[in-house]
């Protein structure tokens, strides 16, 4: 039988009304490890008691002991996103895993791309945090679409990271802005003008399957390799 890991709901964190991180704490020493880029499972029963299981990847880095952070949006009629937005500040919850081979390759490309969409930025901000906070001295470019300005999960701490970083830089794009005086459109946009050159870098991408398999071709087009292309898709 799969372990359950228990742990306690310690902070919430909204990014407008539909995206949510959640951080989890568990008991000293009882956390599982993983690696930067997994994910874990979780199970809600729906109305008729069936036991439904998803998967959500872990948006905080292993090196934060006894934590860990899942960074959430709220799907409409979903049953498990939304189980997760009746949460309240010190409810208890389980988790199996942790589970996938969405991982950094090793050795690692001189210039490492991450590229999100919304949530997508879960395993990849697991992935880059534990990066720097290694030490890692490379360069490291996040690209960053979201819709909305107010709407970007953890803008304030990526804009933050950069200044702390020289080697970090923080590119978000957005499709629909209001007041936005940074770049519109989409990530694919940013890729064509910052990145056309495949030389030395190595792209992983996360986030619904239109997004994975549009950039995914835009790379190509630009002679990025397979094997220089990672990516986890959302369905
Ligand atoms: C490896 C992996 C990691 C993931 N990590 C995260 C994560 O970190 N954060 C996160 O928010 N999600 C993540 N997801 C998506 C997550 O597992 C669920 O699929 C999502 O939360 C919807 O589940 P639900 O039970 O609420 O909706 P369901 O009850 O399964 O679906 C309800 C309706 O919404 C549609 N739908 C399902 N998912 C989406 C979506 N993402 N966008 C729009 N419509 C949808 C369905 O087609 C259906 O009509 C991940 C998926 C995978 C495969």
């Amino acid at each position: 039988m799969t372990q359950k890991h228990p742990s306690t709901l310690k902070k919430i964190q909204n990014y407008g009304p539909d995206v949510r991180n959640f951080s989890f704490e568990f008991e000293a020493g009882k956390r599982f490890d993983f690696e930067p880029g997994q994910f874990v499972m979780v199970e809600v029963a729906d109305k008729e008691g069936k036991v439904k299981k998803k998967p959500y990847s872990i948006a905080s880095p292993p090196y934060l002991k006894d934590t860990i952070e899942l960074c959430i949006k709220k799907v409409e009629g979903g049953l498990v996103s939304n189980w997760f937005f009746t949460l309240q500040e010190g409810a208890l919850v389980e988790f199996l895993g942790p589970k996938g081979a969405f991982q950094l390759k090793r050795p690692l490309a001189e210039h490492l791309i991450f590229v999100a969409t919304g949530t997508g930025i879960a395993p990849l901000r697991s992935q880059f945090l534990q990066l720097l906070h290694e030490g890692h001295s490379g360069k490291i470019s996040l690209v960053f679409g979201n819709r909305y300005e107010d709407q970007i999960p953890f803008h304030q701490d990526l804009l933050d990271l950069a200044k702390q970083y020289p080697n970090f830089e923080y590119l978000p794009i957005l499709s629909r802005p209001k007041n936005w005086s940074g770049p519109q459109g989409y990530v694919q946009d940013l890729i064509k003008t910052h990145f056309a050159d495949p030389s030395g870098k190595t792209v992983y991408i996360c986030g619904l399957v239109p997004m994975v398999n549009d950039l995914k071709a835009c790379l190509e087009s630009l002679g990025y390799k397979k094997e220089a292309i990672l990516f986890e898709k959302w369905t």
